[in-house]
């Protein structure tokens, strides 16, 4: 039998109505924001990820899916969603749109040559946002707060909110000598990678996740230690506008996110939930200011972070939180053989009014069709008879009390309109 390929997973059933339903609901959070969707292809040439992630980092050095096409170019299919939007925001020169900032949000495929486990996949799914334009501190809490208040909204309760800074040019250049100095003495201990990053980017040496046990990890410089003016005030400012938010949050001097181009702020929320994986990191970002001149454009600031639905998923579970309800408004049931193209004609017509509706379409008697009804939990029944037809009045049942109503045909919309509560016209 042929399979899936590794790492990945089929969504259907309740899987893809959850799946939907948190599309649906940040796809409406982003409307509120005020936010534009843009969509970038899902391979790039290889060489954007290469200046736009980082050659040190795992995601390029390791986790690419590469392929050369048949014109003979080099493509990756996309580790991660900020060097497209940023290719985008370029090569489409929104810097010149004059309603600076440029806010924007995406969300789809993501491919890592990672190893699969719980967690973890090669195909998983990203929701981001990328605002462009501005170094307002405020715009790094806003962009921490949409997850948060994504999370909020869905009733998650254990998130935790890590934030950090890493500066500006000159402090990160002063704590990249004082790293240097203080793993000097320690290369020995340190993995093959942690000597490569020592080498060419050490800051990354303590997001490695073989070395974090490591004394001398524990005893490293702290960036805090090594802020300039300017980047302690923004890091301030951003702390201040978290709490003017009421968005709880620790600082977290550890974080320092596996991509190279973060300056200022960054952050990650996790999720600290009873028999959660050890994949707990919900989502991360933070700000790159220097990103849009590396890749080409001119100098820009910019700020934002990338959520994993997968692990999203995973948390809902863990705390017994049900999304993507099936929500059926009517079945219809026709009572003979002669009814079954009204019942048609009118699972159509209602549809077309806003509703849900179903009906059978195997032939079912009509006693097997009220089963049919209660497996979907449809909310009312339409019982469709010759006399139904005939009268034009229809018998509807309420299918959780069992009540019966006798509804004319030209006040059905209007009766349903007055006994069916659910959102069907979100
Ligand atoms: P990790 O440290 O777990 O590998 P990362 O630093 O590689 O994460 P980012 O690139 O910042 O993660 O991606 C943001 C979010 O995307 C993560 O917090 C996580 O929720 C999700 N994510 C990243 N890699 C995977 C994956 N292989 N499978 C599922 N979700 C992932
Ligand atoms: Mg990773």
């Amino acid at each position: 039998m042929l399979q899936k390929p590794k790492g990945t997973y089929d969504a259907y059933g309740e899987k893809g109505r959850q799946i939907l339903y948190l599309e649906n609901l940040l796809h409406s959070l982003m409307e509120k924001y005020h936010y534009e969707y843009v969509r970038t292809p899902i391979f790039e040439s290889s060489e954007l990820f290469h200046r736009g992630v980082g050659e040190t980092t795992d995601i390029v050095s390791k986790e690419t899916y590469d392929f050369i096409d048949r014109g003979d170019r080099n493509m990756t299919l996309r580790p991660e969603g900020t060097a497209g939007v940023v290719r985008s925001y370029i090569e489409n020169k929104m810097y010149g749109n004059p309603s600076q900032p440029v806010k924007t949000w995406y969300m789809g495929p993501m491919y890592r040559y990672e190893r699969p486990q719980s967690g973890r996949f090669r195909e998983f799914y990203q929701f981001g946002v990328e605002v462009f334009g501005t170094d307002n501190p405020m715009m790094d809490a806003e962009v921490i707060s949409i997850p948060v208040n994504f999370y909020r909204l869905l009733g998650l309760k254990g998130i935790k909110v890590n934030i950090n800074t890493l500066g500006d040019t000159e402090s990160r250049t002063a704590y990249r000598e004082a790293l240097l100095e203080h793993f000097h003495p320690h290369l020995d201990e340190l993995c093959e990678d942690c000597k490569t990053r020592y080498e060419k980017n050490p800051l990354r040496i303590l997001d490695c996740k073989v070395d974090h046990e490591l004394e001398c990890m524990k005893t490293a410089p702290r960036i805090l230690d090594y802020l300039n003016e300017t980047s302690k005030t923004h890091f301030e400012e951003v702390k201040k506008y978290l709490d003017l938010l009421e968005i709880p949050y620790q600082v977290n001097p550890n974080v320092v996110r596996g991509l190279d181009y973060y300056t200022h702020t960054v952050f990650e929320v996790e999720a600290s939930i009873e028999g959660f994986g050890s994949q707990n990191v919900l989502c991360a970002g933070g700000r790159y200011n220097h990103l849009v001149e590396n890749i080409g454009g001119p100098s820009t600031p910019g700020v934002g972070f990338a959520l994993g639905m997968e692990r999203l998923l995973s948390a809902l579970e863990c705390e017994h939180i049900t999304v993507g309800e099936d929500i059926l408004n009517l079945y219809i049931i026709p009572v003979d053989e002669s009814q079954i193209s009204n019942a048609f004609a009118l699972t159509q017509e209602l549809r077309m009014n806003g509703f849900s509706v179903d009906m059978d379409y195997m032939g079912r008697n009509v006693k097997g069709n009220f089963k049919q009804a209660d497996r979907f939990n449809a909310s009312f029944v339409i019982l469709l008879g010759e006399e139904e037809v005939k009268t034009n009045i229809l018998t509807i049942k309420d299918n959780h009390t069992q009540e019966q109503y006798q509804v004319k045909k030209d006040e059905l919309i209007a009766f349903l309109d007055a006994h069916i509560v659910e959102e069907h016209d979100e």
